[in-house]
């Protein structure tokens, strides 16, 4: 039997956005669960927490004072606001995870994408869910019974917004079935860490081969 060999490669930096209620954080989920090597880039916002969410876990939840401190230290990779609050990805656990060779997964929006593509192009993969409709969109959106009907109103107007950016994306998937879905997400990690640029210990693993 062959010992497994590998290839020493550099994390990947992967965006999900999606229109709220295109299942992206579902299959975010999913792909965390199923792939051992990513970590999920836990944001920070000044929204307040739904009923269901875990602070440190979903978002870390911070007051619009903190969250200014924070885009003042620099602290941040990118920042945005979205429906009238601030999101923002936290630069040191992004870092310490890149340092340990692991990939990282970012529910962001367009915004947020544009501007971790500025700062780090050759490490991020972006992904656009597409809703399969837009009745099964509002039938998403509609059935999250936390947000109250102003928000759900709000957020039928984002998607609009949202839905406009999808040609900035390097893959749009359609979430028609959950586990196609899933399916194709995979798909495009597996090939992104093919990537030539991606695997950095190629020169010497191959100089190894050579007589
Ligand atoms: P929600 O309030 O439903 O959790 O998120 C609203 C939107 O904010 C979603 O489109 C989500 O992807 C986006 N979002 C969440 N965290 C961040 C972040 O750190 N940066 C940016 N730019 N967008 C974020």
């Amino acid at each position: 039997m062959t010992e497994s060999t590998t290839i020493k490669r550099r994390g990947m930096m992967l965006v999900l956005s999606s229109p709220s209620g295109a299942g992206k954080t579902t299959l975010a989920k999913r792909l965390l669960e199923t792939d051992g090597n990513f970590t999920m880039s836990v944001s920070v916002t000044t929204r307040a927490k739904r009923p269901a969410e875990v602070d440190g876990q979903d978002y870390h939840f911070i007051s619009p004072a903190t969250f200014a401190e924070k885009v003042k230290r620099d602290e941040l990779l990118e920042h945005a606001t979205v429906f009238g609050n601030s999101y923002g990805t936290p630069r040191a656990a992004v870092q310490a995870a890149l340092a340990q060779g692991r990939d990282i997964l970012f529910d962001i929006d367009w915004q947020g994408t544009q501007q971790l593509k500025e700062k780090a192009r050759d490490d991020v993969v972006s992904i656009f869910i597409l809703p399969p409709s837009r009745a099964e969109l509002e039938r998403r959106l509609l059935s999250r019974a936390q947000d109250t009907p102003e928000i759900v109103r709000q957020r039928m107007a984002k998607a609009n917004d949202e839905l406009s950016h999808w040609a900035e994306y390097d893959y749009v998937i359609l979430n028609d079935d959950v586990h196609r879905a899933e399916a194709r997400i995979a798909g495009i990690v597996e090939a992104e860490r093919h990537k030539r640029v991606r695997q950095t210990g190629l020169s010497e693993f191959v100089r190894g081969l050579m007589t």
